[in-house]
């Protein structure tokens, strides 16, 4: 069973993908800029004994993604799971968010989840099984100032997860999303130390999570344990903003 993970070559998609692989998948490390990286992600799963293959993928280019997932599908093994990870953020007063910074925003968060969904359920359907899992964000559950781009498309991402499942569950498929909070990668690690205590004391548990506290909670939804679960959003915060 072959698991798509966007944007696994580091991060928390990365997290997620070493974990699905030890949980039995054989993992499509898909990639966009992060090509050595995705390498490595690939590398680290066979070494432990998993399967697993590097795929650049751009999520916002719907012709790259309906490519990419018919060679997995083709090439690779069925697709099981789409874990849709891939996603940017930036803060910007709302006021000065240009036309372009807003529809990167849009089209890279919500439009990449919507074409790599479509892309996959055709052959979901036909089975009639598989699970998405979407990445989105607790800045999409209760908003972020300074981040009203990135909050409107990581909601939007919940909403598109609830209505997608009522659509595809009496085909079997099950949809939910994950929304981290503060998770230290990449995308945080431009903050200061400053910023990242006062968000640790903020968090009542007392600390940042990390890339696995995220995977596991997906590896729960892609388990057969979550099977009568969808439509749902778990969020993964240390009880931030709750
Ligand atoms: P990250 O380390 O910056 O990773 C972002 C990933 O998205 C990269 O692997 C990148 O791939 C991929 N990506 C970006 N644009 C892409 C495109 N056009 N096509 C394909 N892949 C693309 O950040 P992260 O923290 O792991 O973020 C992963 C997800 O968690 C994102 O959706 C993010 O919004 C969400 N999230 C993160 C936090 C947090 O605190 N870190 C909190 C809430 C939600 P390449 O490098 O290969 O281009």
């Amino acid at each position: 069973m072959v698991a798509v993970i966007t944007g696994a070559g580091k991060g928390i998609g990365r997290a997620i993908a070493l974990r699905l692989a030890k949980d039995g998948y054989k993992i499509a490390v898909c990639y966009n800029n992060s090509g050595a990286a995705a390498e490595k992600t690939a590398a680290d799963i066979i070494a432990a004994g998993g399967t697993a293959r590097a795929f650049r993928l751009d999520v916002t280019d719907s012709v790259n993604v309906n490519f990419v997932i018919a060679d997995i599908e083709n090439a690779f093994g069925e697709i099981a799971v789409l874990v849709n990870n891939a996603g940017i953020a930036e803060q910007s007063l709302f006021t000065d968010i240009t036309d372009e910074m807003w529809h990167k925003m849009i089209d890279t968060n919500l439009g990449g989840a919507f074409y790599c969904a479509r892309a996959v359920l055709p052959f979901m359907i036909h089975r009639k099984m598989g699970k998405i899992i979407n990445i989105a964000s607790i800045w999409g559950e209760t908003g972020g100032s300074c981040e009203v781009h990135y909050s409107a498309a990581k909601a939007g991402i919940i909403g598109m997860t609830k209505a997608l499942a009522k659509e595809v569950g009496p085909s079997g498929i099950t949809v939910n999303c994950v929304s981290p909070g503060v998770i230290l990668t990449d995308m945080t690690s431009h903050f200061d130390e400053d910023t990242m205590n006062t968000l640790k004391d903020e968090t009542p548990l007392g600390r940042i999570g990390t890339p696995e506290d995220v995977a596991g909670a997906v590896a729960f939804l892609v388990s057969a344990d979550a099977d009568f679960i969808t439509g749902q959003d778990i969020a993964v915060n240390g009880g931030m903003n709750i």
